[in-house]
């Protein structure tokens, strides 16, 4: 069928299980099975196809599949021509470079003429040439961060998320250069049918994402509070106000964002609320 979206995701690796649960969360199912290569959806016109991660921006920048959901770092490092459609808030890393942590460190002028291992040789060449530092970069495919300790290179330039990993191999982050998250790419001339299915998804991944940023909220507040509680509530267009059966009572209801969650909740304590309840929202639709 036309209209059908082949969605490539890794099949195995960091990326695999949030893209599942994201695809699951927009209500596409599909026949599980392990092990194999494309699976078809149930009840929305999809396909997915489990690949390698670095492979996903080139099957997609040639056609093969629709969509992708891939690293940033992998899209960028690879430079084939997609299009980024959505940014997905997952998977979240840097890539950093790194020095053997008993060095000292003062600047980007420090690697000047050092040798640095890495498998994203494009991404720092490009930080490298925009500082004017000429250095060696020496490109490998995995177990970076050991580089340094058998005498491969003088630094490393690898994905960081907590940091635990270059700690025990006695490695100390000195520069980050690049910011990454999953991303939604697409095929940059998509059939129209096949463009009409990626809006559907692409409305059901933004009604997902803002429901996991904001939490519904009920309390009870004596009347008198409530002009004082309103202002603390945004609401998403505004609160509502119903009475309680206990004279001068009313409930209010509303919408409240994850960051700013524990500020408004002692701003409401602090405006009389009591009995605060809060409650996560499935889906939000606009
Ligand atoms: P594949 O076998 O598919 O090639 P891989 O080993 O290259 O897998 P993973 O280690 O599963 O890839 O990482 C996939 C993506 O997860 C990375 O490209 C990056 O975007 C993201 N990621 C998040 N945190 C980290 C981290 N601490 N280390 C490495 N990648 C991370
Ligand atoms: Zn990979």
């Amino acid at each position: 069928m036309e209209n059908i979206l082949r969605i490539a995701i890794q099949k195995s690796g960091r990326l695999s299980e949030d893209s599942l649960l994201l695809i699951r969360e927009c209500g596409i199912q599909f026949n599980s099975g392990t092990g194999k290569l494309k699976s078809d959806s149930t009840n929305f016109p999809a396909e997915l196809l489990f690949l390698r991660d670095d492979d996903i921006p080139g099957y997609v920048a040639d056609g093969v599949a629709d969509v992708g959901i891939v690293g940033e770092n992998v899209t960028t490092e690879t430079n084939r021509t997609v299009q980024t459609v959505q940014k997905l808030g997952f998977c979240k890393c840097r890539l950093s470079i790194a020095i053997p942590r008993a060095q000292d460190y003062r600047g980007v002028q420090d690697l000047r003429g050092r040798s640095i291992a890495t498998s994203y040789p494009r991404i720092l060449a490009g930080f490298l040439n925009h500082h004017q530092v000429e250095a060696d970069i020496h490109e490998i495919s995995g177990s970076v961060e050991i580089a340094p300790s058998i005498g491969l290179a003088d630094a490393i330039c690898d994905l960081v998320s907590s940091g635990s990993t270059l700690l025990s191999n006695g490695l100390k982050e000195v520069e980050t250069i690049f910011r990454s998250e999953a991303e939604l790419i697409a095929y940059p001339s998509l059939s129209e049918a096949k463009s009409r299915t990626l809006d559907q998804l692409l409305f059901r991944i933004r009604a997902v994402q803002a429901a996991k940023n904001s939490k519904y909220i009920l309390l009870n507040a004596p009347n008198h509070s409530i002009e004082k509680i309103i202002r603390i509530l945004p609401g998403i267009k505004s609160p509502t106000v119903v009475p309680l059966v206990m004279a001068g009572w009313s409930s209010l209801h509303s919408v409240i964002n994850e960051n700013d969650f524990w500020e408004i909740i002692e701003a409401l304590r602090e405006a009389g609320a009591e009995g605060i309840l809060v409650v996560p929202i499935e889906k939000m639709i606009f």
